[in-house]
């Protein structure tokens, strides 16, 4: 029930289990606050009293265990109370999680049982995977775990720019409105918006991430307990599906919760029985995931990029440095010129090998292009190294051989070596 207050302000009577899904106005941000009960948005829980202050287009919801009453203060496009939603059993499965957590921490010795669940979120795009990702990540912190979020949606992810996947530890509940902070995320760049372009490579940079992550859990039994939430791309047909099998095995996940799809639960739970480690289960979709279309993904790619740069609300200055085509080493990964067929022998046929390096020369195509600051000392150690950061091409003076580009900080960059797929932005 909903009753107009002054100024524009609306109050909003949440009663226990129900929430309120709203989405922000394209054109406005929204201000949203707690006058009385407990409330949380994706898991975690709101101060009381204390305005938030939500961009425009976001589409979120404020759920109220117990009850709660919540004020809002600006336009939204829309906003609908829901007392039928799919909380307790995703809250069922975080307490089936942190019971593992505790089985985990109490045998800190033994190298099996001291794994914490690997749980791995997977469905169609829009069941509302990044969500439950991030509610369990929340949850989680709350009670003084660090899980580990590995994100593998290169499309949307929710740690840095699209074309990457990624991992970060979470120590405290996910800000509702700042998200992830960027601190020191591990990152490795596929370079494409979808691992279409170069799945071999897609599969490469997965089992790297997930080899590095073993490493650093050999060596840190409360982050090895915390165990991990991965989330997964939307893509689950054909290449899709053989993706999430190489990603199940690559990172050993031990949990899959399937969102809104029977038949790829049931093919993964058939394809797993062999693996009595491996719980398969099967989650509902929420009524208020809301469905994006292609055109608002490739907006929402560019924001991601503008907030690398800028922060989210404009508050980082980036800066526009500028290198003579000397001082950078650019490479594409795969693809390239493939060998002639007469360097062959004969009755060979010639291949791209997908993980070829190819020095790339400074063209024009270059202008706007996204690309990716190795941590490699030498070329070949680029496609296993991870990514310091990104710099976007603003301007290539082929008379002075100069380039400028946009980078998060002034200086030099953290490593020679550059990596181009086929992101590219246009400031607007
Ligand atoms: P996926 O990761 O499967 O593509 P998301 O978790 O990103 O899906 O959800 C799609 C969109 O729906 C996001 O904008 C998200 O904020 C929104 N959303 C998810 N759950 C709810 C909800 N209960 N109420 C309102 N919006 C929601």
């Amino acid at each position: 029930a909903a009753a107009g207050g002054p100024s524009g302000t609306k109050q909003v009577k949440l009663e226990r289990e129900c929430e309120l899904r709203i989405e922000v106005s394209p054109d406005s941000p929204l201000r949203l606050r707690i006058l009385a009960g407990t409330a949380e948005i994706f898991g975690t829980e709101i101060a009381p009293e204390i305005w938030l202050s939500f961009p425009p287009g976001l589409k979120f919801a404020v759920f109220s265990w117990y009850g709660a009453t919540v004020e809002m203060d600006g336009a939204t496009e829309t906003d609908y109370t829901a007392d039928e939603t799919p909380m307790i059993s995703y809250v069922n499965v975080h307490a089936v999680l942190e019971g593992r957590r505790n089985r985990a921490k109490a045998s800190p010795t033994d190298s099996d049982l001291s794994q914490g669940p690997r749980v791995i979120v997977v469905g169609p795009t829009d069941s509302g995977k990044s969500t439950l990702s991030r509610m369990l990540l929340s949850w989680a912190a709350k009670q003084g775990w660090k899980p580990t979020f590995v994100d593998l949606d290169i499309g949307q992810g929710s740690i840095t720019i699209p074309g990457c996947i990624a991992a970060t530890p979470i120590e405290l509940p996910i800000d509702p409105v700042d998200g992830i902070p960027l601190e020191m995320p591990l990152v490795y760049f596929h370079g494409h918006p979808n691992p279409g372009p170069n799945v071999d490579l897609y599969k490469v940079l997965v089992k790297e991430l997930a080899q590095i992550l073993e490493r650093q859990f050999a060596g840190n039994a409360e982050s090895r307990a915390a165990g991990m939430v991965i989330n997964t791309m939307g893509w689950i047909e054909n290449v899709g599906y053989e993706l999430l099998l190489h990603s199940i095995d690559a990172l050993k996940a031990n949990v899959i919760l399937v969102l809104g799809q029977e038949k790829l639960f049931s093919m993964l739970k058939d394809v797993l029985k062999s693996k009595p480690n491996v719980d398969v289960v099967k989650l509902q979709k929420s009524g208020g995931v809301v469905t994006r279309q292609g055109n608002v993904r490739k907006k929402a790619r560019h924001y991601r990029i503008k907030e690398y740069f800028y922060g989210l609300s404009n508050d980082f200055s980036p800066h526009s440095n500028t290198a003579n085509f000397s001082d950078l080493s650019i490479y594409r990964v795969g693809g390239g010129p493939q060998a002639p067929r007469s360097a062959l022998p004969i009755g060979a046929e010639p291949a791209a090998d997908p993980t070829r390096l190819v020095h790339v020369t400074i063209s024009k195509d270059m202008h706007h292009a996204v690309l990716a600051v190795s941590f490699a000392k030498e070329p070949d150690q680029i496609i296993s190294s991870n990514v310091a950061g990104f710099i976007c091409i603003t301007e290539i003076d082929f008379d002075r051989k100069k380039i400028t580009y946009l980078a998060p900080s002034a200086g030099e960059l953290p490593g020679r070596f550059l990596i181009m797929g086929s992101l590219a932005w246009l400031e607007t």
